[in-house]
């Protein structure tokens, strides 16, 4: 999608600090790190939020974004420590971007319940 800030970071478009990248998904540091570690992970592909990713292919979408936030966590040294992963969805949810996207935080205790 063209007027999608997240679609056109994955295309290279808008300038990011990726931090690793597979055929279906991209992560790339939050330009606003609200952690030591805060880094986004989206699917390639757009979808508006993890209550769009239906059936099969969201299903695979879900899974490989997922996938590649556990990675990105374990490349950055965050087994041990531990870390949180984010799918803020929807209004409620506190979504500002709509595109699919986890938020990997870590470096420092979080909080719960969440604001
Ligand atoms: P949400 O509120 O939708 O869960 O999270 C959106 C996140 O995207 C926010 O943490 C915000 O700082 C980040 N963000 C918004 N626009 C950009 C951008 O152009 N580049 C990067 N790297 N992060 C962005
Ligand atoms: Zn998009």
């Amino acid at each position: 999608m063209n007027d999608c800030v997240f679609c056109r970071i994955a295309s290279g478009e808008i300038p990011a600090t990726i931090v690793k990248r597979t055929p279906e998904a991209v992560a790339f540091r939050d330009l606003n790190p609200q952690a030591p570690v805060h880094v986004l992970v989206i699917p390639t592909q757009h979808v508006d939020s993890a209550a769009q990713a239906t059936g099969d292919a969201g299903e695979a979408l879900l899974g490989k974004t997922m996938r590649l936030a556990v990675e990105v966590a374990h490349d950055l040294g965050l087994d041990g420590p531990g870390y949180r992963l984010v799918a803020n969805t929807g209004v409620d949810g506190g979504q500002s971007v709509p595109h699919f996207h986890l938020h990997l935080l870590g470096g420092r205790r979080m909080d719960w319940p969440p604001g």
